[in-house]
């Protein structure tokens, strides 16, 4: 069976064109061409190591330390069973059963410990060799059911790798191992995964899963990596030794590309580098309409790395701090010191310039191993998206709030700064954070911190539709709102952000989108309260026009982004782009809405 799949597999290799070019979603611009490094045919494997006599106690100790963790993780997963459908059930129960059963004093664990004895290997590598000894075994049974086989030696390396990972506390994706200039294809990268990547070694990111808002395409942006995910089929058509051409603003990556696509290709990166170049003088002039309304052009910042490229870019501050950076791809919480360091080197970074601190936007697709393996595993329920995310998480573990507050409040004699909370739908919640606010203040007062007589504003995000249609109420308790495109074109299409198969349906310009947005700036700017978008939006030079037009003046964006907008800035006029809202907000077909926005020509009445 299994030699006539090969067989299969390689003939439909041999058929394979030698040139092929796949469209996705452009997600992050820039040109790379290099050879592919195929991230699911890598083993995530740490690199082999040995040990001297007297380290065998110690990896002894590290190797039951990394069973009793795996053990507590397994039956915490268990416990989270009760969330799902019985079928669902049905099916995990045994398999983590069997999860549980091979970190007891199984044939694994005793041989690994063996291993480490007798052959003087590493806990993990001990670990895996012995996982790889019994898989094997298990494939060379006599069994008919050769389906079974493969799905026992699977579990047998699915421990395996739970176990090297807590050994070694890293990923399960390891991405040290990528030759410098190699272009990474993957099925699919978690945005813990992206924040992993050095830019500096890696030339592009493919992958077949992915949307244009998802977190990992946001953090490939801001990164700088050239980025098309959505690209369907990509990993079965990535053959061993494979070059490529990826262009991250076309959204294309052409495979084993003949000469004229290289020399294409080459042409794009310098076409690139030019305009980087003639948009980089744009740096010091200010973000004027030809009227003279000014914009307040910001960066949204997602890992420290980011810092210099916000310099560079000449963005007014940080309009949106994704604190999730400090949760990532680490199994314990952060303490306060740990964020008042990571805060007090942005806020110093800003140098006068303003910053809004977003606290911890968990659930959903930001999935975190510290809260959900943590010593107290939160769970953001069978629907994480429509579960406790973000401050609805906050409010029920109002320790991590009081942490992430104080931290924060240390750092407002530093620089302007303001506090913004993710995911309200309810006046309430703001209210409930205040509260915690107020008393953290007061705490750190009594403390002897220092802290400004007036607290740093206190924001909400804007990003369900429900926040929006109450934004006038929950505008009497919040001191600024940030309106948040990315959730809130989600939310209102029901359309997850990062799914390839809905990637079609997700769209900002959708008339019930532009409607919420609308809505939710009028509320604000009736209360002469502060009001800003920073969605994925915000970054699109062709949607400036209208959301200027719709009464808004300050944006938040991927610092790369910033250039080009504010080039679209300089050549604005505030009645038109008034003109342009109008005509949009009347249409009610999404397709003649895009049509509007990309015929709009600054200057031209239209
Ligand atoms: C948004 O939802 O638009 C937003 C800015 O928040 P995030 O992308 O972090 O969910
Ligand atoms: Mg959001």
């Amino acid at each position: 069976m299994r030699a006539a799949a090969a067989e299969a597999k390689s003939a439909e290799r041999r058929k394979r064109p030698r040139e092929l070019t796949i469209k996705g979603i452009p997600v992050s611009p820039g040109v790379a061409i290099g050879a592919i490094w195929d991230s699911e045919g890598q083993p995530a494997a740490p690199p082999r190591r040995s040990i001297t006599a007297e380290a065998v106690e110690a990896e002894r100790v590290r190797l039951g330390a990394a069973v009793a963790t795996s053990r507590k993780q397994v039956s915490k997963l268990k416990a989270r069973l009760a969330v799902l459908p019985e079928e669902a059930q049905e099916e995990l129960e045994p398999l983590l059963d069997a999860y549980a059963l091979m970190l007891t004093d199984s044939r694994l664990i005793r041989g690994a410990r063996k291993r480490i004895e007798t052959e003087l290997l590493s806990a993990e590598t001990a670990v895996l060799d012995e996982a790889d000894a019994i898989a094997e075994l298990i494939l060379a049974a006599r069994d008919d059911d050769k389906a079974g086989l493969r799905r026992r030696a699977g579990e047998v390396r699915e421990i395996a790798r739970r176990l090297t990972r807590n050994l070694t506390e890293s990923g399960f994706r390891s991405f040290k191992d990528v030759p410098a200039g190699a272009i990474l294809v993957a099925e699919e990268m978690t945005p813990a995964d992206a924040a992993l990547l050095d830019p500096g070694r890696i030339a592009g990111v493919a992958t077949e899963e992915g949307g244009a808002d998802g977190h990992t395409a946001i953090l490939l942006r801001a990164l700088g990596i050239p980025s098309v995910l959505a690209l369907p089929g990509l990993t079965s058509a990535v053959g061993r030794g494979d070059t490529a051409v990826l262009d991250g603003a076309a959204g294309t990556i052409v495979l084993r590309p003949g000469e004229a696509a290289i020399a294409a290709g080459r042409d794009a990166i310098v076409a690139y580098a030019k305009e980087r170049t003639r948009l980089g003088k744009l740096r010091r002039l200010p973000a004027v309409t030809t009227d003279g309304e000014e914009m307040e052009l910001q960066a949204n910042l997602e890992i420290p790395a980011e810092l210099p490229l916000i310099a560079q870019a000449g963005a007014q501050g940080i309009g949106l701090l994704r604190t999730e950076f400090l949760f990532m791809n680490r199994r314990t919480l952060p303490d306060e010191d740990a964020h008042h360091i990571a805060y007090r080197q942005i806020v110093e970074a800003m140098d006068g310039a303003g910053t809004t601190i977003r606290v911890l936007d968990w659930g959903g697709e930001k999935d975190m191993e510290a809260l959900a393996e943590g010593e107290e595993p939160f769970h953001a329920g069978p629907n994480p998206a429509l579960g406790l995310r973000g401050i609805r998480m906050l409010l029920r573990r109002p320790e991590l709030l009081d942490v992430q507050f104080a931290a924060i409040l240390r750092c407002a004699h530093l620089g302007p700064i303001r506090v913004l909370l993710p995911m309200v739908t309810i006046p309430e919640e703001v209210r409930a954070a205040r509260e915690i606010y107020d008393r953290v203040a007061k705490r750190l007062r009594r403390r002897g911190d220092r802290l400004p007589d007036k607290l740093p504003a206190l924001g909400a995000m804007i990003e369900t539709p429900g926040a929006a249609l109450a934004a006038d109420a929950i505008a009497l308790e919040a001191d600024f709102f940030a309106i948040g495109t990315n959730d809130l074109a989600m939310y209102t299409l029901a359309v997850d952000r990062a799914e390839a198969d809905v990637a079609h349906l997700y769209d900002p310009l959708h008339p019930a989108v532009l409607r919420l947005i609308q809505f939710a700036t009028e509320a604000a700017l009736r209360l002469r309260m502060p009001v800003s978008v920073c969605g994925e939006m915000a970054g699109n030079a062709k949607f400036v026009p209208l959301l200027l037009g719709l009464g808004i003046r300050s944006l938040s964006m991927s610092a790369a982004s910033i250039p080009r907008v504010k080039q679209m800035v300089r050549t604005l006029n505030v009645d038109d782009c008034a003109r342009l809202a109008r005509r949009v907000m009347e249409q009610s077909d999404p397709k003649r809405i895009a049509e509007l926005v990309e015929a709009f020509v600054p200057g031209e009445r239209s």
